[in-house]
């Protein structure tokens, strides 16, 4: 059985969803404070909170859990300029909790939810997981404190720990049955808050900045579909699971970059919005958003050699046309 903390979540929903697929039990721990028991639909459902050890525990000891994957955290970027403290509390606090819980009962398998917030202003493009670690914003500074803990616990010689760290681009689209999809409250993403327009829910969509450097003066982001962000888990357990007796190797393949290799301007999304929902959406030009990079673009080769990760929606087109779908699903009463 896999635990997954906050897999009533975006992320953590869809790759409940592919674990279950391929034959996986799973158990689900959220604290609902983002997530929703809706999108829990495969597995066991507890709601709770990582800080709570006795829950913890008693999760531990009650069922025959083989690897962590975690998701719990929170994930806005502006929110986390605002309110630091928080993010660090539950970002990074909450994980150290279920590190000592999980070492007490001796769960040593671990898949982290990363992010490219990591490399901050990156150096070069594509990004490769060599590119310098230095986030701009708590978000990603809470990630990386994380990714530290994790580097140095899979070198301590007493404990067997591995792990592996899957640093996503931007997530987006929706499980393609429409039995889950994104659904953020309050929602912050490009692509929903366009699709947003689009449907009439909201008047227009705002573009923050036109004067990056880049060719049409909006940031260039790497959208990456959700499924294929959930395969890349599967995969990176059984790498875990696979090559545990040999740990050396995993030691060597702990951090993952996952995206399609494409960068997208924020203009070229709602274009391609307004393509595939065949509507004009009002926008304007808004002042920039604090901590937003010019251009993130992945180098994913890695996952793609090591993890034998195949990412199938690797169009814009295909990402849209889901997302698009469910959110007519999601909002069909407007
Ligand atoms: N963005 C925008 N208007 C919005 C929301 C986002 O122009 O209403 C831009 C944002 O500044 C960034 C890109 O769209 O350059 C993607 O932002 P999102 O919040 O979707 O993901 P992030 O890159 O922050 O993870």
């Amino acid at each position: 059985m896999i635990l997954i903390t906050g897999g009533a979540g975006y992320i953590g929903s869809h790759v409940n969803k592919a674990l279950h697929k391929k034959g996986y039990d799973t158990i689900v721990l959220d604290n609902l404070s983002h997530g929703h028991e809706y999108a829990v639909k495969w597995g066991e459902f507890i709601e709770g909170d990582l800080s709570d050890s006795d829950l913890l525990k008693s999760i531990f000891n009650s069922y025959d859990i083989q690897g962590v994957m975690h998701f719990a955290a929170f994930t806005s970027v502006s929110e986390s300029i605002e309110f630091p403290v928080m993010y660090f509390k539950n970002n990074y606090k909450n994980t150290l909790n279920l590190f000592k819980n999980m070492e007490i009962a001796n769960i040593n398998k671990f898949i982290f939810s990363s992010t490219a917030a990591l490399y901050g202003n990156p150096e070069s493009i594509p990004i490769t997981e060599k590119n310098k670690l230095n986030p701009i914003n708590p978000y990603g500074k809470s990630k990386l404190m994380v990714e530290k803990i994790l580097e140095q616990k899979s070198k301590e010689k007493s404990n067997d720990f591995n792990y592996i760290s899957l640093r996503y681009f931007n997530a987006s689209g929706a499980d393609p049955d429409l039995e889950i999809g994104e659904d953020h409250n309050p929602e912050t993403h490009l692509i929903p808050l366009t699709l947003d327009a689009a449907i009439g829910k909201r008047e227009k969509i705002a573009i923050f900045g036109n004067d990056y450097n880049t060719p049409d003066g909006t940031c260039i982001r790497d959208y990456i579909h959700v499924c294929d962000l959930a395969q890349a888990h599967i995969n990176a357990f059984e790498y875990l699971q696979e090559n545990f007796e040999n740990s050396d190797d995993i030691k060597e393949n702990s951090v993952f970059n996952l995206g399609n290799g494409n960068g997208f301007s924020v203009k070229e999304v709602i274009d391609t919005c307004e393509k595939i929902t065949k509507k004009e959406i009002n926008k304007e030009i808004a002042n920039r958003r604090e901590g937003d990079p010019d251009i993130l673009i992945a180098d994913s080769k890695k996952a793609i050699n090591v993890l034998n990760w195949k990412p199938k929606f690797n169009s814009l087109d295909k990402i849209v046309e889901t997302a698009w779908k469910w959110h007519k699903k999601l909002n069909r009463n407007i």
